[in-house]
């Protein structure tokens, strides 16, 4: 007879622990020990970047393609962003940004989701909120901020007479769920910020507005903290020139935990009504 492996109160203190740490999902049937690991030959190797012409994005693979000759790209390598960044700038319209997010194989995040959720509401909106990450109702059913979080996030916007079937169009900075909804590492939120840039950019918003912490941080590019930036409006630089008011807010999951925050979230809500009529869109 085979010994069991742990008593079952250490099994129970291990589950414990993992809970306490995050691990809230079994993603594969085996541990796998990533430091014992080659790099994963996911990606093709870096596109040649000498000739005055810009080339061809890198071809991205799937896991399971064969390897190349050169050598594979690690799936935190700023290498992914810069390709992420290239297809991006080829993309005219919304329709070719979303198949080729759903394309788009640089992203570690892909490999433990359900769905890519990329978008929701009406395209073309005056207001474009961009949050953080689809969670686990937004993976199950492929669009942005479905979830408690996203109800209370419609609710507060009805308060002040939108919704997203008419006056909204709704992302977020990742496209994929990061497991057990950890917050996205710097790496993935650099992958992804270019698509989420040529986004705006292409959606063409009168405003747009940045819900929680991480997303400010990665569409400002600064290390200010939410709670001191939000409420205050500033300006959205983008690539091709293109300059759009940003609004910073606290993430309806944080109002969900935090409801005395409610308060500052309205007068955020305040503002924004206040700027669109100022800017004669209502
Ligand atoms: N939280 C987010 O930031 N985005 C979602 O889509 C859902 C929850």
């Amino acid at each position: 007879m085979t010994e069991a492996a742990f008593a079952p109160q250490d099994a129970a203190a291990l589950l414990r622990w993992y809970v306490d740490h995050g691990i809230d999902e079994t993603i594969g049937e085996d541990a796998i020990d990533r430091f014992a690991l080659p790099p994963p030959a996911a990606v093709a190797a870096a596109p040649e970047r000498a000739s005055a012409t810009p080339a061809a994005p890198t071809p991205i693979r799937a896991p399971s393609a064969p390897a190349v000759a050169r050598a594979p790209i690690p799936l935190d390598s700023p290498q992914l962003a810069e390709d992420a960044r290239e297809i991006a700038r080829r993309v005219t319209t919304i329709a070719e940004l979303e198949e080729a997010v759903r394309a788009f194989e640089g992203c570690a995040l892909k490999r433990t989701a359900k769905n890519t959720v990329f978008a929701d509401g009406v395209a073309g909106a005056p207001v474009m909120i961009v949050g953080e990450a689809p969670g686990a109702d937004e993976d199950r059913l492929g669009k942005p901020f479905v979830g408690v979080s996203g109800q209370l996030m419609d609710r507060m916007f009805a308060a002040i007479g939108m919704s997203r079937e008419r006056d909204l169009y709704i992302t977020n900075i990742l496209f994929w769920r990061p497991p057990g909804n950890r917050t996205p590492t710097l790496s993935e939120q650099a992958t992804c910020l270019a698509f989420t840039r040529r986004h705006i950019e292409l959606a063409r918003p009168k405003v747009v507005v940045l819900a929680g912490g991480t997303a400010v941080k990665a569409v400002l590019n600064t290390a200010e903290g939410i709670t001191r930036l939000r409420g205050k409006w500033t300006t959205l630089t983008l690539d091709d020139g293109s300059e759009v008011p940003a609004l910073p807010t606290f993430h309806p999951a944080y109002l969900l935990r935090t409801p005395a925050s409610k308060r500052q979230s309205w007068a955020d809500l305040l503002s924004l009504d206040k700027r669109l009529k100022d800017l004669g869109v209502r």
